[in-house]
């Protein structure tokens, strides 16, 4: 008698044989062989695979649009006052006072505003006050050395109001401030927003015509209220502030460490393309730096408004239409973004992506930095900021919630930074016959932003920024 063991197990075996057969006799299926390059499996793989290589901007058939830049375009600028003969000199003895750097403020005087034709005189200090008087000699009028700055027609004590400035320029609280000087917070707040219309004038006149290798463009969010150690995630944050306005754009230049531009606003293609224009404001008209922004695509936009031009796309046929003509990125122009990707408010990746140029010609401008791509210097700037702004780093009581309070703190911030600061990284090492210490080790100089790019030799004091009158328009270059 056969056991019921034995019978399972031969059918069982018959079972395996037959389905080893009918496997190896089948012709080739296309779900278990996908390696094999001969079978198509079209019918099985309705999906394509997308392609890696990144495809080449065809370009835009619209130039992107930029409001500041209509604006520009739009009314016919008036020709620059013609500036008047210089006084001719007098019998009298020279002058000892330097006024080079004044200018008669009168209105109505053909010598108003304008530096160095000699007109002005230096008339003593008024009842021993602490200002020097100017005599114009065009039209007899008399004014302080402060007119037009911080300082003019004010009671407080000059070192009071350097002070307090300073203070907010390290990153004190308005209120924390008004408190240290016990003065009236509302005051520190109208010093603030007075100082800040007056850097803004410094600033500008310094910063123009610059010639720039490597830009650097980001956002920061300020005032984070409801975003407290762990109350909300970053990306809800984010999402939520989206349409606020407060965010600080900056844009620096990280090899000078020079903060070109700042703004506040939203974080819209409006704000891209106003911080874009301010930058292409203060560059050199022949220079295109390699720009390096985050992943926020509103910049790709803005700076292709400023940095493209038009191309007539070639026939495809010798006959028909001319196809129509396309808006381009300059050939020459570099553009990169560095995608950052954030966990618990830390960056924990950082992909590279190069939307315009070569990966090599963007690499060969890094390289003679010894870079790679990254946005660390505006990281690093942007910590900078988050200390010495009050009203970005910390969920302060601060007075100047508004934008325009913001954005005073960060003009005094932009000219502090650049200025008066000298930066660790830029200091120069002096030669030997001027260091004190006979050489025996290094002395350094210390060197501002300012320095560094070229636009001023010396570091400024805060004071005597404040002290700066930029007149009020361009004067003819002196040799
Ligand atoms: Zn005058």
């Amino acid at each position: 008698m056969v056991s019921h063991h034995f019978v399972y197990q031969l059918v069982l075996f018959a079972l395996i044989w037959l389905f080893i057969i009918l496997h190896l006799n089948r012709p080739k299926c296309p779900v278990l062989a996908p390696a094999t390059p001969t079978a198509e499996p079209e019918p099985l793989k309705p999906k394509r695979h997308r392609s890696n290589v990144p495809q080449p901007f065809e370009g835009l058939t619209h130039k992107p649009h930029c409001a500041l830049c209509e604006r520009e375009n739009a009314p016919p600028q008036a020709p620059p006052p013609v500036p008047p003969d210089p006084m001719p000199a007098t019998n009298r003895r020279p002058r000892e006072v330097d006024t080079s750097r004044h200018f008669c403020p009168h209105a109505g005087c053909h010598y108003r505003g304008w530096l160095g034709l000699g007109n002005l005189r230096a008339n003593g200090h008024p009842s021993g006050g602490p200002w020097r008087q100017f005599h114009c000699t065009s039209c007899q009028g008399y004014f302080l050395e402060t007119h037009g700055t911080i300082f003019y027609g004010k009671q407080a004590a000059v070192e009071l109001i350097v002070r307090v400035l300073a203070c907010l320029a390290e990153g004190l609280g308005i209120r924390a401030t008004a408190r240290v000087f016990e003065v009236d917070a509302n005051t520190v707040l109208s010093w603030l927003v007075e100082a800040a219309e007056q850097l803004r004038a410094f600033s500008a006149s310094f910063l123009c015509d610059l010639h720039l290798e490597q830009l650097q463009l980001d956002e920061l969010y300020a005032v984070l209220r409801a975003l407290k150690a762990g109350e909300i995630s970053d990306d809800e944050a984010i999402k939520r502030l989206e349409r606020s306005p407060y965010w600080v754009w900056t844009a620096m230049d990280p090899k000078r460490k020079l903060l070109v531009v700042v703004d506040v606003g939203s974080r819209t293609l409006a704000m891209a393309q106003r911080v874009v224009h301010q930058v292409t404001q203060v560059l050199a008209s022949a220079c295109i730096p390699l720009f390096l922004t985050d992943g926020l695509k509103d910049y790709g936009t803005a700076l292709l408004a400023h940095f493209g031009h038009w191309m007539q796309p070639e026939r495809r046929q010798d006959k028909g239409p001319m196809p129509t003509p396309r808006w381009m990125p300059l050939p020459e122009w570099l553009y990169a973004q560095v995608v950052k990707s954030y966990r618990r408010r830390r960056i924990v990746g950082v992909k590279h992506r190069v939307v315009f140029g070569t990966q090599l010609a963007i690499e060969q401008v890094l390289a003679t930095c010894g870079w790679t791509i990254n946005t660390a210097f505006v990281e690093r700037l942007n910590l900078d900021i988050r200390q010495r702004v009050a009203a970005v780093g910390r969920r302060v009581n601060t007075l100047c919630r508004g934008e325009e309070g913001l954005l005073a703190q960060m003009v005094l911030f932009q000219t502090y930074h650049n200025f008066v600061v000298p930066h660790a990284s830029l200091r120069q090492p002096l030669p030997v016959a001027e260091a004190t210490n006979g050489g025996s080790a290094k002395v350094w100089r210390p060197y501002t932003p300012a320095m560094a790019a070229g636009l001023t030799d010396h570091v400024w004091t805060l004071q005597e920024v404040l002290l700066f009158r930029v007149p009020p328009w361009p004067q003819p270059q002196t040799v």
